[in-house]
């Protein structure tokens, strides 16, 4: 069984505490719901990221390039920089958290199938290290971006090696019917690469690829790696030269259930580091500088969500059974990921124990819709009561971030804890936030 919980996560004196603090005092402090971030736990997994990069792929290690939209503030990208590890953005908005957080700019990349102009012309300003080109189009945008401020701007082009990658349809990305990258297969890419090489303001630095999100199996990361690899030996067969950098993307999978086997980087990277080799040999290339892009394999295990129960209602079904419907303070404005791919989690009763019979259960948030579901069937105590508090685990990831004001909401905080301390890192909208915005 996997841990869905985070290392300081503990359960003791019939209750959850998170670094020492235990649940009631965190909801009694910081409101509810609430996203509560173990510190410890983000930073251990970036540097375990990076540390397997570097000690599996030795002088060819490129970089972690922390996906920022699985979740980004302020904060967090300082202890992104902190732990020496690169970011990705992909819109300008979170280009400007990482200008906010002084980011340094050479280890920013820069991804998205529809930069806008600005943001193109923003990221050669400042000097990102690498824009990840996704069209043709864009390769015209970025050259003439870098020409009018005389620099060359280092790409990367997005490839789409043609993978069926097992993920939910909304999250894979590499297959051939998709508006991300250009198709191996297609011919796309080499026209990708005559583009890129007829513009001397951008410097072609290699290939980027990424397959999908919550992939659970390693083997599509070594043929997507394979069609890459197998490109850059074309390209150095044709122009005597190799591009010195490959990008395998992220999409590496966590454990939202505790059947959920998840991608630890002690595993992958030793198998990315094989796959590259046999792949490089095979097509007579030399191992390229290799980078990757884990997002929710970092920040999804290291927060969970806090609840609170509203009111409890027994629902009698068709065949007869009954179901107890939990609704709490939130939902899908703060998690759309059931609604969205029909994703799972788990939950505990966080504030006390409970010695009552476990009963059919579904979690429901507060939203004006019956598909606004946080957990669909879990057994839970018979006694769960209004004030009851509800902690649903690996809610780092594509949770706040994906957030929305949906019904008017106000988007919950933040809250790091770090050794005993908490901090709010993100506050809490409030209705003046969202009034705000009335003109
Ligand atoms: C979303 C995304 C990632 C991160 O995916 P995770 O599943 O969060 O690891 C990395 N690279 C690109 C290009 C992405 O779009």
């Amino acid at each position: 069984m996997a841990n869905v919980w985070s290392s300081q996560i503990t359960f003791r004196e019939n209750e959850l505490h998170l670094s020492g603090m235990p649940a009631h005092k965190l909801a009694r402090d910081f409101g509810t719901p609430t996203f509560f971030i173990d510190e410890a736990d983000f930073r251990e997994r970036a540097s375990a990221w990076s540390a397997a990069l570097n000690e599996s792929f030795g002088e060819n290690a490129g970089h972690v390039y922390y996906a920022g939209k699985a979740f980004i503030c302020v904060e967090v990208a300082k202890w992104i920089a902190d732990c020496g590890i690169g970011l990705d953005v992909c819109t300008g908005g979170e280009l400007a958290v990482a200008l906010a957080a002084n980011f340094p700019a050479s280890k920013i990349q820069v991804h998205g199938n529809n930069k806008s102009v600005a943001e193109i012309n923003k990221a050669v300003e400042i000097g990102v290290g690498t824009i990840v080109v996704d069209s043709l189009i864009e390769i015209d945008r970025v050259a003439q971006a870098a020409r009018s401020q005389g620099k060359v701007q280092p790409i990367l082009l997005r490839l789409t090696p043609g993978i069926e990658a097992h993920t939910h349809e909304s999250i894979a990305t590499a297959h051939e019917d998709v508006k991300f990258g250009f198709s191996i297969a297609s011919g796309a890419a080499w026209s990708a690469v005559l583009a890129a090489r007829s513009h001397p303001e951008v410097e072609l630095r290699g290939f980027h690829g990424h397959i999908g999100s919550q992939i659970l199996s390693m083997d599509a990361f070594a043929v997507s790696a394979d069609r890459l690899i197998e490109l850059m030996g074309k390209y150095r067969d044709e122009f005597g030269v190799q591009l010195p950098e490959l990008d395998l993307g992220g999409g590496y999978g966590i454990s939202y259930l505790p059947e959920d086997e998840p991608l630890l980087p002690s595993t992958v990277l030793p198998f990315l580091a094989n796959a590259v080799k046999t792949s490089c040999a095979a097509y007579g290339v030399d191992i390229p500088r290799i980078s990757i892009e884990p997002g929710r394999a970092i920040v999804g295990p290291s927060m969970f969500t806090m609840y609170e129960v509203g009111t409890t209602k027994m629902v009698l079904l068709e065949t007869g059974e009954t179901r107890n419907y939990i609704s709490i303070d939130g939902g899908m404005s703060d998690n759309i990921r059931p609604a969205l791919y029909g994703a799972e989690y788990i939950t505990v009763l966080a504030n006390r124990t409970s010695t009552a019979p476990l009963i059919s259960s579904r979690v429901v948030g507060k939203h004006c819709e019956t598909g606004d579901i946080v957990i669909k069937d879990i057994d839970l105590p018979a006694d769960i009561v209004p004030g009851d508090l509800l902690a649903v685990p690996a809610t780092g990831a594509y949770g706040r971030s994906m957030a929305s004001n949906y019904n008017h909401v106000p988007r919950p905080p933040v809250v790091a804890l770090l050794n005993g301390k908490a901090r709010v890192i993100l506050r809490r909208e409030t209705e003046a936030d969202l009034l705000g915005l009335d003109v």
